[in-house]
């Protein structure tokens, strides 16, 4: 009899963005002289830099002459991208990944749930709370739900890594063994990080373990401080433990372009399985390339010229985020991140719940963000407000902020 994965039933309900669409919709009809302003987004808002768009227009009319057409692209990426970012993002940082090593994909969000289906069922996994919702999801999906099987005393599921103001946003290693452990630096959504000390405990901890770490980078251009690891690659022992995604989404704006990677080293043995062997197998059965119009924009992203176009529009969101952070901070709120991430994350104020607070101030200072309860159980009373907007829209709603919570 036909049936349907009982797993997808067990997903959290999770109608974030949809019921913060609804509630704005339903503001916004009560009250339409009123100029709402969105901070919630996780998207990029400026257009394309020049560099990415000459590079698109070249190899759309590549497309059109039978001497440079393209059809389908390699699986694994075109060469000419993954040794660009092998050389560039790591290579020329002390890091060693190898192109072959590289993985192009459709963007950070498909690698990041799709990793999980090469290990076992019945892997414990342990995710950073409040962290991206996807980790959670596609385990879930898998049917990694949280069973601890009484019989054989295994357990098998989710254990979070709870983080808040309390622990600093770092989360402690796990109490009891973790297989796959999920890492997402800078965090998203609290903007924080984790010192390269700090990484290197973790990739201790799983090559003592023979767990795996997937660590998800996708905000790496962001940090500004130093003694801030760019990718995991940077700790010793990396290759031997871990996975890196990235994606060229909010480094440089290709959240409709579709473009990321994932880094799998060789010396990354399950069982003694290559697991990088494995990913490929999966790629070429499941994924038929990133366009090869997207990957040549890509690579214009490592030009002098589009290095130095994306730097502009990354100060661009991280001043959005600097006059957040520091208005926030002269209201008296607590504030997190926003300094090597374009997110801010807040503690709401007298107690407040995180809906509470998307509602008090959608109602008094029409500004829209994201409740951090959203993100996992220990975002509940955070409250996450974004750099990616216009700089003078932000500007006003830290005024409207300021005057709303004067002190
Ligand atoms: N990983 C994290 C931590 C993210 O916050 C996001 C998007 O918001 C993604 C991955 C998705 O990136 P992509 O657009 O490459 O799918």
């Amino acid at each position: 009899m036909l049936s349907i994965n009982e797993n997808y039933l067990k997903l959290n309900e999770n109608y974030l963005f949809s019921d913060i669409a609804k509630k704005v919709a339903a503001y916004e009809k009560e009250n339409p002289e009123k100029e709402i302003i969105r901070l919630g987004i996780g998207d990029v808002t400026l257009p394309l830099a020049p560099a990415i768009i000459e590079a698109l227009h070249i190899a759309v009319d590549e497309q059109s002459n039978p001497a440079t057409f393209r059809g389908y692209s390699p699986d694994l990426g075109y060469s000419f991208l993954r040794e660009l970012i092998a050389e560039k993002d790591f290579t020329d940082h002390g890091c060693e990944v190898y192109s072959d090593e590289i993985f192009v994909s459709d963007g950070a969000k498909s690698d990041s749930g799709n990793i999980q289906e090469i290990f076992g069922q019945d892997v414990i996994v342990a995710l950073g709370d409040p962290v991206y919702p996807v980790y959670l999801d596609s385990n879930t999906m898998s049917g990694r739900t949280g069973v601890y099987d009484e019989a054989t005393g295994k357990f098998s599921g989710i254990v979070y890594l709870p983080t808040s103001a309390e622990n600093n946003f770092v989360p402690s290693l796990p109490s009891r063994h973790a297989d796959l452990i999920y890492l997402c630096y800078p965090n998203n959504p609290t903007g924080t990080t984790l010192t390269k000390d700090e990484l290197q405990a973790w990739v201790d901890y799983a090559n003592e373990e023979k767990a795996v770490i997937i660590f998800d980078a996708a905000y790496e251009a962001y940090i500004s401080e130093e003694n801030i690891p760019h990718s995991i690659y940077e700790c010793e022992g990396a290759r031997t433990c871990a996975i890196e995604i990235r994606s060229f989404s909010k480094i440089a704006g290709f959240t409709g372009l579709r473009l990321g990677f994932t880094v799998v080293p060789k010396d990354l043995l399950v069982d003694g399985h290559s697991v990088r062997d494995l990913w490929a197998r999966r790629h070429g059965t499941k994924f038929n390339g990133a366009p090869y119009i997207i990957q040549r924009a890509g690579a214009a992203v490592y030009t002098e010229e589009g290095q130095k176009q994306i730097a502009e529009q990354i100060t661009y969101y991280m001043n959005n985020a600097k006059v957040i952070r520091e208005g926030l901070i002269a209201s008296g709120f607590e504030v997190f991140g926003g300094i090597n991430a374009p997110y801010v994350w807040l503690k709401t104020p007298e107690g407040m719940g995180s809906w509470e607070f998307f509602d008090f101030l959608l109602k008094n200072a029409q500004i829209v963000g994201t409740p951090g309860s959203g993100f996992g159980p220990s975002g509940e009373g955070y409250f996450r407000l974004t750099g990616f907007g216009n700089a003078e829209k932000t500007q006003e709603a830290v005024r409207r902020i300021t005057q709303l919570f004067a002190v």
